[in-house]
C-alpha cells in the first residue's frame, strides 16, 4: 500500500508546512546584491495572458504512462482553453540546451503577466541547481538564484514592474529577493525597499492559499500597497514566538487571537484574517475555519472542513473539498456553494490536492474520461455543471483500459452490541470481452476473491469485548483491497494486482501487493507452477541463488549478515505457491512481505528474476 504511505507522509509534510517550521535563524544572509547595471527596458507585459495546470502524477502508480520526471503541465488561456503542451515543449527546450533536470509540480510557478515560468530544477550536470526563469517562446533560460541562496521558495510576484521572490530558509533568515526584468531576458538584483524581513526571524505570510507547498503570487510591496500591512510569522524558538502585523512605517502589532503553533492563516484583507485549527477527534482530523475582525478583535467560526480539504483562498473566498466535490464559500456572505458534484471512481486513484485546480476564475477537475485522466474545465459551476474536455491529459489508468472496476464493501457487526467492529472494502476488475474469450470465466473467478475477501468472518464468542466496542473512541479494523493495475503480457496472461491494507489498530497498518495472472486463452487462473517445471525445492534454490546475487552485487543489501545469510533465510522463506509473486515483461519480482524475512521497519524485500532463468525463455512462456 505504497499509495496510503505516500499520503500518509505527505500529509504530515504538509503540516510541518502549515505550522511553519520553527528551527533557528543564526547566520546573516551574506548574499551580494549584484552590480547595478544601468537599467534596460522592462519586461513588456505580454497582450494575452496564460495560466497553467499541472499535475504530479509520480507517485500515482496507477497512472501507466506517468512522466517520472516532469509534472503534465498545459498553458490554457484567460477562457480556460488548452494553448499548449508545456511539458512537451519545456523537455524539448531544455534538451536544446543540454540540461539534464528534474522538476515536482510544488516548486513551479507560471508568472501570468510576463508569462515567465519559474522552476527549482535539479541538473545532472553543470549548470547547477537553483531557481531558473524560462522562457520557452524566446528560448531564454536564466538561473535566478543559487539552490544554494534557500531552502524553499513561498511566493513569486512580478509588480510594478519588479520581479519579487520571497524564500523560506531553514538555518537562516528568511528573504525576499528583487530583481528588475528586461525585455532581453535579463535578471539584475535589486535593494529590496521593504525588506522588513532581512536579519529577523521573521517570515512574511502570503494573503492568499494554495493547497499544499504550491507557490502563491504575493510580495510584500503589494500587501501594503493594497492591504496596508503585512503579517509575519515568528521563525525562532528562542524569540518569543508570535504573529505580528507590520506596517509600511516599520510599526508593529502583536497578534495575539491566533495561536502560532496551532494555527494556520489562509487569507488575510483589510477587514479580516481567515485562518484554520486543527480538530482531531479519534482518528479523524477536520480543520476549523475562523474569522478574526481587525477592526474588533473579535473571532467567530465560520465553517469546519475535512483535513485535507482546502484547494485555494482568494479574492474573499475559498474553494475546498467536501468528499470529493467543489464548494467556495464566500467570506463577504458566509455561504457554502456547490462548484462541482463528483464521486470517488473505484481503481482511479487520483491526489486530492491537485484534482481541482483554479486559474483566472476558470474551475478545472482531473477526471477520467475513457481509460484517460485529464483536466477538465468545470463550466456553469453549480447543479447545472457541465464538464469540457480541454485535451489536456494526465496519464492513463490500465484498470479502465482493459475492462471496468466495480466497488465491493461490507461490515461487520458485533452480535451482541451491535457495533461495527470491522469494515471491508474491495475494488474489482472486470475484463472486458474483447480481451479473452473466456473474459466471463475470468471474472467469475476475480469476483470469487471478492466475495471471499467481503465475507470474512469475525470471530466473537460473548460479550467481553462490548465495553470496548461502546467506548466513544472505538476504531473499527479496516481492510481494503485496491486495484493496484492490468496488464496484459506477451498478448496472453492478464496480471491483476492488487494492494491490500489492514489496519487493526495501533500506530500502523500493514500492507503487502498481491497479483493474480491468468491465461487469456484458456480463462484458467495460473501459479508460478505452470511457469516452472522443476521442483518447490529447486523454486526455492533459484530465488536463494538470486537474493545471494544481490547480496554481493548491492554490498548492503536488507539486513542480512553475510552471503550465507540471505542465501537461508530465502530458501526457508520462498514459495512456489506464493501470491506475491509480479510478472513483468522479462522477469519476475519475488516479494518477501513486511514481516516475513525481518521487523517491520525492515520493509518488503524483493528479488528480481529473468525468465530465461526461470525456463530458458525470454519471455514469459507456460510449460505446464
Ligand atoms: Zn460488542
Amino acid at each position: 500500500m505504497l499509495k496510503r504511505i505516500i499520503v500518509t507522509t505527505l500529509a504530515i509534510f504538509c503540516i510541518f508546512a502549515l505550522m511553519g517550521c520553527t528551527s533557528k535563524g543564526s547566520t546573516a544572509d551574506k548574499k551580494k546584491a549584484s552590480d547595478s547595471s544601468p537599467a534596460p527596458q522592462p519586461r513588456q507585459l505580454s497582450s494575452e495572458t496564460y495560466y497553467m495546470l499541472s499535475y504530479d502524477a509520480t507517485e500515482d502508480e496507477i497512472y501507466e504512462n506517468a512522466d517520472t520526471e516532469f509534472p503534465s503541465m498545459y498553458l490554457v488561456d484567460e477562457n480556460g482553453n488548452k494553448k499548449s503542451d508545456f511539458t512537451r515543449d519545456l523537455k524539448e527546450f531544455l534538451k536544446e540546451k543540454d540540461i539534464k533536470a528534474e522538476l515536482n509540480t510544488y516548486v513551479q510557478y507560471y508568472e501570468p503577466t510576463t508569462n515567465i515560468f519559474y522552476a527549482y530544477l535539479w541538473t545532472k550536470d553543470a549548470e547547477g541547481d537553483g531557481l531558473y526563469a524560462i522562457d520557452v517562446n524566446s528560448k531564454k533560460l536564466k538561473q535566478i538564484i543559487s539552490g544554494d541562496d534557500f531552502d524553499t521558495v513561498k511566493y513569486i510576484d512580478y509588480y510594478k514592474d519588479k520581479l519579487y521572490i520571497g524564500v523560506y530558509n531553514y538555518n537562516k533568515p528568511c528573504d525576499e529577493f528583487v530583481f528588475t526584468v528586461s525585455d532581453d531576458f535579463t535578471f539584475t538584483r535589486i535593494k529590496n525597499e521593504n525588506n522588513i524581513i532581512k536579519n529577523e526571524n521573521y517570515f512574511p505570510i502570503p494573503n492568499t492559499f494554495k493547497s499544499c507547498f504550491k507557490i502563491q503570487q504575493f510580495s510584500m510591496a503589494r500587501a501594503f500597497d493594497e492591504l496596508g500591512y503585512v503579517v509575519l510569522q515568528s521563525k525562532s524558538n528562542d524569540n518569543e514566538e508570535s504573529l505580528i502585523q507590520i506596517f509600511p512605517d516599520n510599526s508593529r502589532k502583536k497578534i495575539d487571537s491566533i495561536n502560532i503553533i496551532d494555527d494556520n492563516i489562509l487569507y488575510y484583507d483589510k477587514e479580516k484574517i481567515v485562518y484554520t485549527k486543527l480538530n482531531s477527534t479519534g482518528d479523524e482530523s477536520f480543520l476549523d475555519i475562523y474569522k478574526l475582525y481587525l477592526k474588533t478583535n473579535k473571532t467567530k467560526k465560520i465553517l469546519t472542513t475535512d483535513y485535507h480539504s482546502v484547494v485555494e483562498v482568494s479574492n474573499n473566498k475559498m474553494n475546498y473539498i467536501d468528499g470529493f466535490s467543489l464548494y467556495e464559500f464566500n467570506f463577504e456572505e458566509n455561504e457554502t456553494k456547490l462548484v462541482f458534484s463528483n464521486e470517488k471512481k473505484p481503481g482511479v486513484n487520483i491526489e486530492l490536492t491537485q484534482c481541482y485546480q483554479i486559474q483566472n476564475d476558470n474551475f478545472f477537475v482531473c477526471f477520467l474520461n475513457g481509460a484517460d485522466i485529464k483536466f477538465h474545465r468545470i463550466d456553469n459551476a453549480g447543479e447545472q455543471a457541465e464538464l469540457v474536455d480541454i485535451d489536456c491529459p494526465i496519464g492513463e489508468v490500465s484498470n479502465y483500459k482493459y475492462g471496468t472496476v466495480l466497488p465491493g464493501h461490507s461490515e461487520t457487526k458485533c452480535p451482541f452490541c451491535n457495533t461495527i467492529i470491522s469494515t471491508y472494502d474491495y475494488e474489482l476488475f472486470q475484463l472486458s470481452d474483447e480481451h479473452s474469450k473466456y473474459a466471463s470465466k475470468i471474472n467469475r473467478s476475480l469476483k470469487g476473491k471478492m466475495d471471499d475477501f467481503l465475507n470474512k468472518k469475525f470471530e466473537i464468542e460473548d460479550e467481553s469485548r462490548c465495553e470496548l466496542h461502546n467506548e466513544e473512541y472505538f476504531i473499527n479494523a479496516y481492510e481494503e483491497m485496491k486495484l493496484k493495475g492490468v496488464e496484459i503480457l506477451n498478448d496472453k496472461f492478464l496480471t491483476v494486482t492488487m494492494n491490500e491494507y489492514y489496519y487493526g489498530g495501533g500506530p500502523h497498518g500493514t500492507y503487502y501487493t498481491e497479483q493474480y495472472i491468468y491465461d487469456l486463452e484458456t480463462g484458467e487462473e495460473l501459479s508460478m507452477k505452470n511457469f516452472f517445471s522443476g521442483s518447490e525445492d529447486e523454486f526455492k534454490v533459484l530465488i536463494a541463488e538470486n537474493a545471494k546475487e544481490n547480496y554481493v552485487n548491492n554490498n548492503e543489501d536488507y539486513s542480512f549478515t553475510s552471503e550465507d545469510d540471505a542465501y537461508n533465510a530465502v530458501k526457508n522463506g520462498a514459495s512456489i505457491d506464493s501470491t506475491y509473486i509480479y510478472y513483468a515483461k522479462d522477469h519476475f519480482t519475488y516479494c518477501f512481505g513486511i514481516y516475513e524475512l525481518g521487523a517491520y521497519c525492515e520493509g518488503e524485500y524483493r528479488i528480481d528474476v529473468p525468465y530465461e532463468e526461470l525456463n530458458g525463455n525470454t519471455k514469459l512462456t507456460r510449460v505446464k
